[in-house]
């Protein structure tokens, strides 16, 4: 590290959880972020400001004047570009000295398994359950971390994903594996969402990513942590593998 690394990563370096190896760690570690809106705008922020080295933005969408509320990597002079191209742009105005891979698609199969096999830690940062399905079938295949988060209206629910524990699958059974029709159906599209709520989730995905890239601490993995934020409280419910998952159990 340089001086003006030494100088932009100076509170994580007084961290003796981070410290200058964490750091190093942590700018050669490359993450998959799987969605740029409510929950992907914060985390970016913070993966970028944290010196995660190599962060690859995956969404097909564009920048729309309703998406401004919650989605703060986006500005108002964005509206109409792609939301890759547009969060790439403000994260390294952040930090420059991160690199950025712009993916403008909604990735499956076989290209998606292979972007998640290069990733250190993959974050679920989408608003769809087929989304949802098939990420969460890449990183069992590929035995690599889900970091999942999801909100809607002033509730939100994170989670890990990690190799020998429960998965999506064993969490929500019969979930549709991405391909099936209508799967999109009972999405959070459509919901109305109070807007920080949405960054409550995202900063604990965020922490979480840093924790899972560091090797330090317990992760949420076998936890469901719930948000009532009308209420302001928080929930935790056990996650158990599913020894009949469709994804992760033993196939018959
Ligand atoms: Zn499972």
């Amino acid at each position: 590290m340089n001086d003006a690394q030494l100088t932009r990563y100076s509170r994580h370096l007084l961290l003796k959880q981070v410290d200058f190896t964490g750091q190093q760690r942590l700018l050669a570690s490359r993450v998959l972020v799987v969605g740029l809106g409510g929950l992907g705008s914060p985390l970016t922020l913070y993966l970028a400001s944290s010196g995660v080295g190599h962060l690859v933005l995956c969404d097909d969408d564009q920048v729309d004047l309703g998406n401004l509320q919650r989605q703060i990597v986006h500005r108002t002079a964005d509206i109409g570009r792609d939301k890759v191209a547009s969060a790439r742009d403000t994260l390294l105005a952040l930090n420059p000295e991160i690199e950025i891979t712009p993916l403008k698609a909604r990735l499956a199969g076989a290209v998606l398994r292979e972007q998640v096999r290069q990733v250190d830690v993959v974050v679920d940062a989408s608003d769809n359950f087929a989304t949802r399905a098939a990420l969460n079938a890449a990183c069992v295949i590929e035995q690599k971390p889900l970091v999942s988060g999801a909100v809607i209206r002033m509730q939100g629910q994170v989670t890990v994903f990690q190799a020998g524990g429960p998965c999506y699958g064993c969490l929500y059974s019969g979930v549709p594996d991405g391909t099936e029709e209508g799967a999109d159906q009972e999405d959070c599209r459509h919901q109305g969402v109070l807007a920080p709520v949405a960054g409550i989730i995202a900063c604990v995905q965020a922490t979480e990513t840093l924790k899972l890239l560091l090797g330090v601490g317990d992760t949420l993995a076998g936890r469901l942590l719930l948000l009532d934020a009308l209420a302001m409280a928080w929930r935790t419910v056990k996650v158990l593998k599913d020894p009949a998952c469709q994804v992760c159990g033993v196939r018959p």
